[in-house]
Parts: structure tokens; C-alpha cells; sequence
């Protein structure tokens, strides 16, 4: 199984950079950052062997053309529909990217982006700015309805699948997540080990499906203590969108609170 290590790139990104024991070779995670990549790779005497894309934004894209530049001939993956134009593979829903001896099955997931698309192993996700521990990302291009598509999907993965999101916004989505779900005793308790770690700068990340399950009120949007509890003025608006009370009226709910929070 591969190896995941964190490469912190602007004030809060990580590019995740895959290793395997036997390889001298690494493949990078959405490097929003050359710089940060090329700095790593020296001081662990690795090379670069491919490159995976989640989503077209800059701060996952910027450092691609400086990487393949150093390392010529390594193939880009990323989503087939994307903006981005420096892709030379790209994915559709349920395409396999090999990487080293582990085999990640692509999900389409927008919501964030229209192409935003998940690498899924059922040890291990990177969910660039869908899934973020104890939050997701917000709707720049796509719905609340396709975003929690999305999440139904990532709810399929093994409890045990590590989660790598991009950012590690998780300390502010759990002060939201205490706003909407004040009593929930799974999300004080991690909220505290979130707290403590990031007072020494640590990592709160990878997460896990089972974690975000209890404590992520955008994996939780359809458990009723939660659609009780968002405030008048967002359950309006979503209520707006549909006449029909569709399960994803919660989750717009949420996120449009969170967007004001
Ligand atoms: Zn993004």
C-alpha cells in the first residue's frame, strides 16, 4: 500500500505527495505549488511519476507546468471536462488511475466545480474541495443538489477509507458544525483534538468516512435534529429553490448558512 505525506503550499493547502517503500518515485496531489513540491522531493531523494488533478482552480493546478518541466514525460490526470488545459490523461465516472500498486476508481463529484472529480481506493480518498473533515467546499459553479449527489457517493466508501481533503479549514468547520449540532458529544470530543492540534500548527488530517459520519453536519444534512436546527432565513432559501421538500433542501440549507457563518 502506497504512502501519504503532507506538503504544505500556500497558507492552508496540502498537496499530498504518494510514496511506496520499494519505489524512489512519487506522485503528487492538486500541486497548487511548484516550489513546495520540488523542495520535498529533493530533500527525500524522490522523483516525480505522475501527477492527479481533482479540480481546475489555481491553488491545485498552478504548479503543474514548473513540475512537468523538471520531471518531462510524466502524465497529468485529471477530469475530462475540466478548464484546466494541462491535463494529458484525462477521467470520466469509474476510470482507474494505477498508482504504484494502488488502483483509485474516479468518482465525478461537482458541486464545488462543474469537473471536480474524487480518486477512491477503499483504504484511501483524496476528495480535493468536496469533502473537507467536518465540512465541504463551497458551490462556486455547481448546485446543492449535485453537490449532495456527491456526498451520497462518498457516504458508499468503507468506514475505515482515510479521507485527504486539500485545505485544512477543519478547525473552522467544526465551529460551524457546533453551531448546527450544539449537543452532538462525537463533535465536541473531536473538536477539542482539533483544537489542541492546531494550537501547535499540527495536521488534523487524513480524516476518516466513520469520523465525518458523526461529525460532519454535510454528510449528517438528512438527520432530522439538523433540519431542525438551521435558522429560518436558510431554510427559506431553500425551500425557495423547490416547492417539494427535497433531501437536498437540507444541505442547501447548511450551506448557505456556513456561506454567512
Ligand atoms: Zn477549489
Amino acid at each position: 500500500m502506497v504512502q501519504v505525506k503532507a506538503i504544505n503550499a500556500f497558507s492552508d493547502n496540502y498537496i499530498w505527495c504518494i510514496t511506496d517503500e520499494q519505489s524512489q518515485q512519487a506522485w503528487v496531489v492538486d500541486p497548487g505549488q511548484a516550489e513546495p513540491v520540488l523542495t520535498h522531493l529533493k530533500n527525500a531523494g524522490l522523483t516525480l511519476a505522475g501527477i492527479l488533478i481533482t479540480h481546475h482552480h489555481y491553488d491545485h493546478t498552478d504548479g503543474v507546468a514548473t513540475l512537468c518541466k523538471a520531471f518531462s514525460g510524466i502524465d497529468v490526470y485529471g477530469p475530462n471536462d475540466s478548464p484546466f488545459k494541462g491535463i494529458t490523461k484525462p477521467l470520466k465516472e469509474s476510470d482507474i488511475v494505477t498508482v504504484f500498486d494502488t488502483q483509485f476508481r474516479i468518482i465525478t463529484t461537482p458541486g464545488h466545480t462543474l469537473d471536480h472529480i474524487c480518486y477512491i481506493h477503499p483504504a484511501l480518498a483524496f476528495t480535493g474541495d468536496t469533502l473537507f473533515s467536518g465540512g465541504c467546499g463551497r458551490l462556486f459553479e455547481g448546485s446543492a443538489e449535485q453537490m449532495q449527489h456527491s456526498f451520497d457517493k462518498l457516504k458508499q466508501l468503507p468506514d475505515t477509507c482515510k479521507i485527504y481533503c486539500t485545505h485544512e479549514y477543519t478547525q473552522a468547520n467544526l465551529a460551524f458544525a457546533l453551531a448546527v449540532e450544539p449537543t452532538n458529544s462525537d463533535l465536541i470530543e473531536h473538536a477539542q483534538w482539533v483544537d489542541a492540534k492546531r494550537k501547535n500548527d499540527e495536521i488534523t488530517l487524513p480524516s476518516t468516512i466513520a469520523l465525518e459520519q458523526k461529525i460532519n453536519p454535510f454528510m449528517r444534512s438528512d438527520i432530522s435534529g439538523i433540519s431542525q436546527n438551521i435558522p429560518t432565513e436558510y431554510q427559506y432559501k431553500a425551500k425557495n429553490i423547490l416547492q417539494n421538500n427535497e433531501p437536498w433542501q437540507n444541505f442547501a440549507g447548511l450551506r448557505a448558512w456556513k456561506d454567512h457563518f
